[in-house]
């Protein structure tokens, strides 16, 4: 009988363990789902389907305005199609997260993944940090918190667009000098959190001097050439968007002599 009775005992690990492997080729196959998933809308798509609430948004969608200077000066823009409309963006996401992970952690994600406990249980929330920018002087980053990561991004990515600032670029180097916007016009410091970072100008065929976080922002801007040095947390990725854009920012205050 106990013989028995074990025999049965491991008949039912088998079958809990055929289970365990069924569930564990779902995710996969999930995971091919979401590859066929439709893609996003493209630029076109999304201006022909805006529907502009605000009186700027009208005036943008009829084409009779088209200087996005003298709205971002005038108005404050509160739909983020207007930006699409006036410039080609291009968007990218920071590795905020990090993958959970023994021994010092896994590999860096772009969502970061927090927890909040309730007495139901854990709920996790996501947060992604969206770069965008046209290659010609203009960034914004924006964060996004969701309870899922696809409507994190899309908040990310609308709060980028609405916090698009205007950089000025140039060339300070001085073995350079040769007038084009390739690098900045001169060295500039930014501060969040424990991060200062200071960006120096270089000459033409230097490229980024950064690190890969770094890099894509400025790649984003615009901005071909350049030295940059960090102190503090830079693990911190979104401090160290947030420092690197208070130092571009503080380009546009550089008064230039001729
Ligand atoms: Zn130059």
């Amino acid at each position: 009988m106990v013989k028995e009775e074990k025999t049965d005992s491991a008949e039912k690990k088998k079958e809990i363990n055929n289970g365990a492997e069924e569930a564990a080729e779902a995710p996969r196959e999930t995971g091919v789902k979401r590859r066929e998933r439709p893609a996003a809308p493209t630029r076109e798509e999304v201006i022909s389907k805006w529907n502009p609430k605000t009186k700027i948004g009208k005036l943008v969608k009829s084409g009779e305005v088209r200087d996005i200077d003298y709205i971002s000066e005038k108005y404050k823009i509160l739909e983020p199609e207007i930006i699409d409309t006036l410039l080609d963006l291009k968007s990218d996401l920071l590795l905020v997260g990090q993958a959970k992970g023994k021994f010092g952690g896994g590999k860096r994600t772009w969502r970061k993944q927090t927890q909040k406990k309730t007495a139901e249980g854990n709920v996790p929330t996501f947060s992604i940090m969206a770069i965008v920018g046209d290659e010609n002087g203009r960034v914004g980053i924006g964060k996004g918190r969701a309870k899922e990561t696809v409507p994190a991004k899309e908040k990310a990515v609308r709060n980028a667009k609405l916090g698009l600032t205007k950089i000025t670029r140039g060339c300070g180097s001085f073995d350079c000098s040769c007038g084009l916007p390739h690098s900045i016009p001169a060295r500039v410091e930014g501060k969040c959190g424990s991060i200062r970072i200071i960006l120096m100008p270089a000459p033409q065929g230097t490229g980024l001097v950064a690190g890969d976080e770094l890099k894509k922002l400025l790649r984003l801007t615009g901005i071909k050439d350049i030295y940059s040095k960090t102190f503090g947390k830079t693990k911190t990725t979104m401090n160290l968007a947030k420092a690197c854009l208070d130092a571009l920012k503080k380009t546009s205050k550089i008064q230039m002599q001729e």
